[in-house]
């Protein structure tokens, strides 16, 4: 979660932090509200299977897209409410969506910064605290060590999944030709956020028939969202960057 005001972020000493969260703390749901909170692909993906939607559907009722230069490519952030700038998916007794909340509302109020480059096979990472003045969870006395709070909260899916769209946008590569950006910019937009056209895009075109996979793998994808999204952020690299990861027939 980002974006509220008084929030400090603090590093972590020793790894080690105290907190709680849970419905008798008098700040209930209050961080549930006036956020700026990114969606990754990961978590579109969670939230649209959750509330039996169409990416589509999410993406026009949930989401508002913006481009902020000098970023490349369109981030996604959640709707808030128009009336009282809540979240949509909060009410009186806490997450209504909690088993596929976003990655940043799972890990909160530990701040995650991961960069991956392409050479490295796994992320480097930074954990901090986001310690915001609202906040009473830190007067708890439940101890976390951040390793802890990852697999309590059910966070490593959503940074393995994360980490690989991370290379994709924080990529130095070239885009190539300004005549091709918007071209691309589309593709992004498509295969990132809006994984049910780009099952159409692979499986209702001529794309199967151009590039050669693997019949195992078109097998997951058809079956497995993530094995689709793990092949949209691979041809991201072929079709953004010329990148060697898919190949034609
Ligand atoms: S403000 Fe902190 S303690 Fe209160 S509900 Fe949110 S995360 Fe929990
Ligand atoms: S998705 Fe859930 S946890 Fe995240 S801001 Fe909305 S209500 Fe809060």
């Amino acid at each position: 979660m980002t974006a509220i005001k008084d929030s400090l972020l603090e590093p972590l000493k020793d790894g080690i932090f105290t907190f709680a969260c849970h419905k008798g703390v008098d700040c209930f749901t209050k961080c549930c509200a006036s956020l700026s909170l990114v969606l990754t692909p990961y978590d579109i993906l969670r939230m649209k299977n959750r509330l039996g939607m169409t990416s589509d559907d999410f993406l026009l009722q949930y989401t508002e897209t913006r481009l902020d230069p000098p970023a490349r490519f369109p981030m996604v952030t959640l709707k808030m409410n128009q009336e009282d700038k809540r979240c949509p998916f909060v009410n009186s007794q806490g997450c209504t969506i909690y088993e596929d909340r976003p990655g940043a509302c799972r890990i909160y109020p530990v701040g995650r910064a991961s960069m991956k480059l392409e050479q490295e096979k796994e992320a480097r990472e930074k954990f901090f605290l986001v310690r915001e003045g609202h906040c009473l969870g830190f007067r708890e006395d439940k101890a976390w060590s951040i390793e802890e709070w990852m697999v309590d909260q059910g966070a490593d899916e959503y940074n393995a999944m994360n980490d690989q769209w991370l290379e994709i946008i924080t990529s130095q590569r070239s885009l190539g030709p300004e005549k091709d950006l918007s071209r691309k910019i589309q593709m992004f937009f498509m295969a990132s956020y809006n994984l049910d056209k780009f099952k159409k895009f692979v499986f209702e075109s001529r794309f199967l028939r151009l590039f050669d996979i693997p019949s195992e793998m078109i097998d997951r994808m058809a079956k497995e969202d993530t094995e689709l999204m793990n092949f949209a952020f691979e041809w991201l690299k072929f079709s953004l960057f010329g990148m060697n990861t898919i190949r034609m027939r």
